[in-house]
């Protein structure tokens, strides 16, 4: 495992970031704030989708009055989002809220920003010093001659600065941009510089895939480097997506534990005996919201699946029609090819209750290993060691090149 930066910890409701505490997932809600039930709504989703602490506008008063109903309601701690009016962070903090979060390019008034964190620090609560390569203060864009790393983390500091001034210090910063690089290297300089905790992320990344790629370029890049405390990821998306896509980095990345499926799949070839997209994408969906803490490959083939996929809890390789389930690589069923998702869930919640020596236990595993033996060898008589039939083409190419 790769060391994580020692940091500063700060607690944002019950949630604690930094000092060690596991790197949590942030969203963002995309209701008007002053609607309460749908933001509600939207939260629990997010919640339920793995988000750790989520982030309301409050742009209005209207909005204020709504975080005053939402946060006494809400099953995870809440930041209001400040950008130009800093009494609006003020009545943020009135409504209860669990932090807030300051765009420094947006509110530049000394006065300003210090009666808001004197207020949070007699409230004791955290405030977010949430740089934007978007947004940032003219001044400094002059100054840099542009948007700089340099100049987001100058912009970070001189907020800091202000904060200090009346003795704040319950801390995080991000600096986040659109472009990746530019993004990574001031994270890195701001880590170089301080031991605040950082929240990450790539701002504007899109829609997705590419949305998806350009957020996990930069978040994993600095996460396997250690630094980091908190992600988002920024997506032109349901934010649901976004904190599935941030609890599912961390879990890859061993550094959250798994609670959902990690589901593997193989890419197909001309072996595959089902369309392993189709059954992969069902296979996913079925899992979607289980909470099950285990890793499932769906093979396109029994001829090579359940070895490849050996180290899997339980898996499914397609032959003859047919789904033979593997339970660590040993045969223990074999079903009609249209139930293979439904065998999966069946199985895996098994799995999830009994463990996989019970799975193993259960299963007649002498008569699903016969029964893959003998579909593998038939496969294997019909396609041979060359399913695609490569060395074939390759001597037709040759005659074709040579006549
Ligand atoms: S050989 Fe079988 S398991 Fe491997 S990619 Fe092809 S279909 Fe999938």
């Amino acid at each position: 495992m790769f060391e994580r930066r020692t940091t500063k910890q700060i607690s944002v409701g019950k949630v604690l970031v930094g000092g060690g505490a596991p790197i949590t997932v942030q969203s963002m809600t995309t209701t008007k704030t002053a609607d309460v039930e749908g933001t509600l709504q939207q939260i629990y989703a997010l919640a339920a989708a793995g988000c750790d602490i989520v982030r309301c506008t409050c742009n209005e008063q209207e909005a204020a009055e709504g975080l005053a109903q939402i946060v006494p309601r809400s099953p995870i701690p809440i930041i209001a989002d400040i950008h130009h009016q800093y009494k609006m962070a003020l009545a943020a903090m009135e409504a209860g809220v669990h932090g807030l979060r300051l765009n420094p390019g947006n509110i530049r008034k000394p006065d300003h920003i210090k009666a808001v964190a004197s207020e949070a620090r007699d409230r004791n609560l955290a405030i977010r010093i949430g740089v934007n390569g978007g947004s940032l203060d003219p001044a400094l864009y002059e100054k840099y001659g542009g948007l700089t790393a340099a100049a987001m983390v100058e912009s970070a500091m001189q907020e800091i600065a202000y904060f200090h001034e009346v003795d704040f210090n319950l801390i995080k910063i991000s600096v986040k941009a659109s472009n990746v690089p530019l993004m990574v290297e001031a994270y890195r300089m701001l880590a170089d510089t301080t031991d605040i905790p950082l929240h990450l992320g790539v701002t504007e990344a899109g829609p997705p895939p590419a949305g998806l790629i350009k957020a996990t370029a930069g978040i994993s890049t600095l996460l396997l480097e250690g630094i980091g405390d908190t992600i988002r990821y920024s997506l032109t998306a349901d934010p649901v997506e976004e904190a599935r896509a941030g609890r599912q980095l961390l879990e890859a990345l061993g550094l959250r534990e798994r609670k959902n499926v990690d589901l593997i799949a193989c890419p197909s070839c001309g072996r595959a005996e089902i369309d392993v997209i189709d059954v992969a994408n069902r296979a996913m969906k079925a899992f979607e919201d289980k909470k099950l803490p285990l890793q499932i490959a769906v093979m396109g083939c029994v001829v090579n699946g359940p070895g490849e996929a050996r180290e899997a809890d339980l898996g499914i390789a397609a032959g003859n029609k047919r789904g033979h389930l593997f339970v660590k690589g040993r045969n223990v069923a074999v079903v009609p090819e249209r139930e293979m998702v439904e065998a999966l869930v069946e199985w895996a919640e098994f799995i999830n209750e009994h463990g996989t020596d019970a799975a193993i236990a259960r299963a007649d595993t002498a008569l699903a290993e016969r029964e893959a033996a003998r579909d593998r060898s038939q496969l294997m008589d019909e396609k041979g060691d060359d399913a695609n039939h490569s060395a074939e083409k390759i001597v037709e190419i040759r005659k074709t090149i040579n006549n």
